[in-house]
């Protein structure tokens, strides 16, 4: 029988497409990647059928790639080599709200918004750590590549607060991680052998998660922003340091762009909360005492409202308000760096933009562990060819800075893995194909990543 009529037996006939309107749709990503052959659309609604698709593709040495929000800009849910695209957005069911526990379990294609909107409604005081992509794309998604909230600076990335995992292996065997392999609790990673590993920052290459259980936080009730603003860009990681020291902010994040001109600063961007207004006060006055030390750091006295609104939302700005030019394209590149690597990468990222004819625009994500995620951001006009090579060509060159200071870079697309690879220590490179082929040995899930 055509593999066609097969993956219909499974998932049932609307749901799987070889049409060329849906191949043209998932054949890309909102960045700057060119678009790659998708052969066939599948939507499944539960992991049995996920695990017969599976199967099938072992049998027809078909690769098949999963695909959540698709949102990374990097491309890295596109086909590297054709094949079957996986689609998990009908595995939209949030399993469970353990409100004490505070964690949540939930399939692989429940969207951000989706699970804050059923934490508002359900469990008012509960909260996820959001990042601030767009809110279609997936908490699983998101999860797998070290993806970031407004919660990251107090609390760690989105992968730390994975708690356990339902995965169909790429040889089609359903298995568990965490706690669920011998509990009903989903409540944590520990103690055993940590094999969560084996599919956070694979980006996809080692198995299908299905469900997921993520930590869940208090909800203050207040919360407000501060915000800095310098052109000394040497004093930037000292004062960085000083604030994650006092330990008291929800989100720290550094912003700056060419344009208009008076976001062509520093800004260093404080959200902090707490239980009551005396303790925001508190903490928002301990941050302004705090940087009085620095004679060319000055607070913002007054954030616009509609400004204030924006940073405060969840997710923040950027989502809703990235700078997109006619045409509508967008990447960026996230640089994991060292926080004393922030003045040397806004400097020379700034030649790069410049080199290219663009604008630079930034967002560094303070980490909780001492480290950045530097976002180098490109806005290209879709239609315009030229506009779309300088933007491939400057987000190499950012990925090369990052490599250069030392950094890593953060869900990379095809050529800035290889550069890692490249880099890498090769008895680790080694590992890494190791545990790939015994975990697929046909080769199967997510072909072409993270390899040479
Ligand atoms: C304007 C804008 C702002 C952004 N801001 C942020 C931000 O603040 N923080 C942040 O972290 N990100 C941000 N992003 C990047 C990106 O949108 C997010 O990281 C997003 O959460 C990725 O999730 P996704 O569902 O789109 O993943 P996808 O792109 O669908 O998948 C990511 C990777 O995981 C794999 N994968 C997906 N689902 C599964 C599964 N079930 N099993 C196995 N593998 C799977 C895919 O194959 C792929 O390799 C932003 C993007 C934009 C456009």
């Amino acid at each position: 029988m055509e593999l066609q009529s097969i993956l219909a037996e499974i998932v049932g006939k609307e749901f799987v497409s070889d049409r060329p309107e849906e191949q043209y749709l998932y054949s890309r990503d909102p960045g700057a990647q060119p678009p790659r052959k998708v052969d066939y659309v599948v939507m499944p609604e539960t992991e049995w059928e996920v695990q017969d698709i599976v199967k099938l593709a072992n049998e027809y040495k078909i690769p098949i790639t999963p695909m959540g929000g698709g949102f990374t800009t990097s491309a890295l849910a596109v086909p590297v080599k054709g094949g079957i695209l996986m689609d998990m957005k009908r595995m939209d069911k949030i399993l469970e709200v353990n409100e004490r526990g505070r964690y949540a379990v939930v399939e692989a294609g429940v969207s951000q918004g989706a699970l804050k909107g059923y934490l508002e409604k359900h469990y008012p005081r509960l909260q996820h750590c959001m990042p601030e992509a767009p809110p279609t794309v997936t908490v699983v998604g998101n999860s797998l590549i070290l993806g970031h909230g407004h919660l990251t600076t107090r609390y760690g990335i989105n992968s730390e607060f994975i708690n356990g995992m339902e995965v169909v292996l790429p040889d089609g065997e359903i298995c568990k991680v965490g706690s669920c392999s011998l509990s009903p609790y989903w409540f944590t990673r520990g103690p055993l052998p940590d094999l969560s590993g084996l599919f956070i920052g694979w980006l996809g290459t080692t198995g299908i998660i299905t469900k997921m259980s993520i930590r869940l936080f208090p909800k203050p009730n207040y919360r407000d922003a501060i915000a800095f603003i310098t052109d000394n860009l040497d004093l930037v990681p000292e004062a960085v340091y000083e604030i994650d020291r006092i330990d008291l902010v929800e989100n720290l994040f550094l912003w700056g762009q060419e344009k208009p001109d008076w976001m062509d600063h520093v800004y260093l961007v404080m959200v902090v909360s707490g239980q009551s207004e005396e303790e925001l006060e508190f903490k928002k006055n301990t941050y302004c005492k705090l940087l009085q030390q620095y004679k060319e750091i000055a607070l913002v006295e007054e954030i616009h409202p509609a400004l204030r609104k924006r940073i405060l939302d969840v997710p923040p700005f950027a989502a809703t308000a990235a700078d997109f030019k006619k045409g509508g394209g967008f990447e960026y590149t996230g640089a994991i760096l060292p926080i004393d690597k922030i003045p040397e990468a806004w400097r020379r990222g700034k030649d790069i933009a410049r080199k290219y004819s663009m604008l630079y625009s930034y967002a560094v994500q303070v980490l909780s562990d001492q480290s950045v995620m530097f976002a180098f951001d490109y806005s290209f006009n879709r239609a315009d060819i030229r506009d779309i090579q300088r933007t491939k060509k400057a987000i190499e060159k950012s990925d090369r800075l990052t490599l250069d200071l030392g950094g890593m870079v953060w869900r990379p697309e095809l050529s800035a893995q290889r550069s890692m690879i490249k880099k890498m220590n090769p008895s680790t490179y080694k590992l890494m194909k190791n545990i790939k082929k015994l975990l697929d040995p046909n080769d199967i899930i997510n072909q072409g990543n993270w390899e040479a």
